[in-house]
């Protein structure tokens, strides 16, 4: 294989003096090295070509042995030295200490067409950083993470890339429920690519143990490779980089709450320092719009990470790396515009987003009301988002009369548009018609710009858990037409057309469907 290697990180960022493979804290450094875990039957089931050419890796070298063991970590490519990196983090609202790549494993890193990337791997085996936990992963959390990072792609979302899906040939024990009935499953590797895979855990590790000097060292490292053009670290570029974090998360979660997109743990260590969506665990689809679901089991009782509260936990989470970076400038008010800055963009970039999902080109006063009446009645009856705005594109000028007939397909059960629902919808239709007299756009021209900012196909959670029982069973076909529908989210599929419809009765209260747990 003929790659572009770099060694950006491991050449300019402290490594653990210590190699050996023993689960610990590891102090005054970012990383250690690790050797990926040799496995029984490396098998590749999927690849996205798409990101070979992005890497630089020939067509057809996906089928050739050494393919399979670079990326399942059966064969170390010359000239590179695997490492994990050190990171702490928040969970669920409570500094957690050391965490670390306790199950990915930085391969190396590639230049190509000017761009960088790290290739790591999750599920090869323990690091140091492994804790209690065995440093795998199972095949349903790796094809969720595989197919659900492309499609974020494709939807336009910043998110971490995958190039392949592998099973290892192992068996990975794991009680799925955490209701003490583990069971063994298939073990599987992801080979997740991205420019960089730092997150806020990564900067508060050091700042909860006062070591001032590596934190620095990792700022100033993160600003020359991945923020270029803030130019030399200084204080008033530490400022500038934190604005710029804070902007680009709020940018990610502004599209996650345009696509439905719940993440499900957004605890600091799975916040990206590039703002990209990162770590694909127990997210979920809005099916029926709802503010207060989430899809994590584990988070069922606070529901701290539901879907109307991703915004303010972006924001919360950006006080800890505000915290954290703060002893770089001993100056708190600057921090403090740049969150409080995150409040009102939050609410300016919102209601640009739901503008634009109603075909609203112009700014008009009563708009939030407008959405706010929305978000009402379409939590007020069981109605799938998706569906709904990709309907809604259909309306014309002057005819509010045939809104609910034209938004039928949206609702769950039929009963909820009869009675006060029922007029409680006519009347917003009313309203969303006096309001689009104001535009100027044609109704096919309005429908077009809607059906750009609308997906028409999401990875519903019951079609990952279709692909994952099949794969269970050997049967990857699933996986490759799940990955080619979503390539194209916006477009009309006409032979996919199966894809476009509400969550089928029997996901309503399936595991994997509509519960997922952080085992994984
Ligand atoms: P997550 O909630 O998946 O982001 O994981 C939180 C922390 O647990 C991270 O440090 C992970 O590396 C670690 N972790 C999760 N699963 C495993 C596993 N099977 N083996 C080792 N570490 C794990
Ligand atoms: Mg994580």
């Amino acid at each position: 294989m003929n790659l572009n290697l770099k060694h950006t990180y491991i050449d300019n960022l402290p490594a653990d003096a210590n190699l050996e493979n023993t689960r610990r804290q590891v102090k005054n450094a970012c990383f250690s090295f690790v050797s990926p875990k040799q496995t029984k039957k490396p098998e590749i089931i999927h690849v996205s070509h798409e990101m070979m050419h992005a890497l630089g890796i020939d067509d057809g070298l996906n089928k050739t042995p050494q393919f399979t063991n670079v990326f399942t970590g059966n064969e170390v490519l010359e000239g590179t030295k695997p490492f994990a990196m050190c990171y702490g983090g928040h969970q669920f609202g409570h500094w957690a200490g050391q965490l670390g790549d306790g199950r990915a494993i930085n391969l190396f890193e590639i230049e190509h067409e000017s761009k960088q990337w790290m290739v790591q791997l999750k599920g090869a085996g323990e690091t140091p950083y492994s804790r209690s936990a065995d440093g795998l992963a199972v095949l349903r959390s790796s094809i969720r993470e595989y197919l659900c990072s492309e499609a974020m792609h494709h939807l336009g979302i910043p998110t971490t890339r995958a190039l392949s899906l592998a099973l290892s040939g192992d068996e990975v024990l794991r009680d799925m429920l955490y209701d003490g009935n583990p069971e063994y499953e298939k073990g599987a590797i992801v080979s997740r690519i991205s420019p960089s895979f730092l997150r806020f855990g990564s900067y508060e590790i050091f700042a909860a143990r006062q070591d001032l000097k590596t934190m620095k060292t990792l700022v100033d490292f993160t600003i020359k490779n991945h923020f270029q053009h803030l130019g030399t670290p200084s204080k008033s570029t530490y400022i500038n980089f934190f604005s710029e974090v804070a902007q680009r998360t709020l940018d990610m979660i502004i599209h996650w709450q345009r696509v439905g997109f719940v993440h499900g743990v957004m605890n600091t260590d799975n916040m990206s320092i590039l703002g990209l969506t990162i770590d694909y665990g127990p997210y979920g689809w809005l099916e029926g719009f709802d503010f207060g679901w989430t899809p994590n089991t584990t988070d069922r009782e606070h529901k701290r990470y539901r879907y109307g509260n991703q915004p303010n936990i972006g924001l919360w989470n950006l006080y800890q790396l505000a915290n954290a970076l703060y002893p770089l400038v001993e100056e708190a008010e600057p921090f403090e515009t740049n969150l409080e800055r995150y409040k009102t963009d939050f609410e300016k970039k919102s209601l640009g987003m739901m503008r634009s999902k109603l075909g609203l080109q112009i700014e008009s006063e009563g708009d939030e009301k407008l959405i706010e009446s929305l978000e009402e009645v379409l939590s007020g009856s069981e109605t799938d988002m998706t569906i709904f705005f990709r309907l809604l594109a259909n309306f014309k000028k002057g005819n509010a009369k045939d809104g609910i007939k034209l938004i039928h397909d949206a609702f769950y059960t039929s009963e909820d548009i009869t009675g006060t629902l029922a007029q409680e919808w006519q009347d917003w239709f009313d309203r969303y018609d006096f309001r689009l007299a104001k535009e100027k756009l044609s109704d096919e021209e309005r429908k077009a710009k809607m059906n750009g900012v609308n997906p028409k196909y999401v990875l519903r959670n019951y079609m990952a858990q279709l692909a994952i029982d099949d794969a269970n069973n050997g049967n990857y076909e699933l996986i490759d037409e799940l990955f080619n529908l979503l390539k194209q989210p916006y477009s009309e599929q006409p032979e996919n057309e199966k894809w476009f419809a509400k969550r089928p009765e029997w996901a309503r209260d399936k595991v994997g469907c509509s519960m997922l747990s952080c085992s994984s």
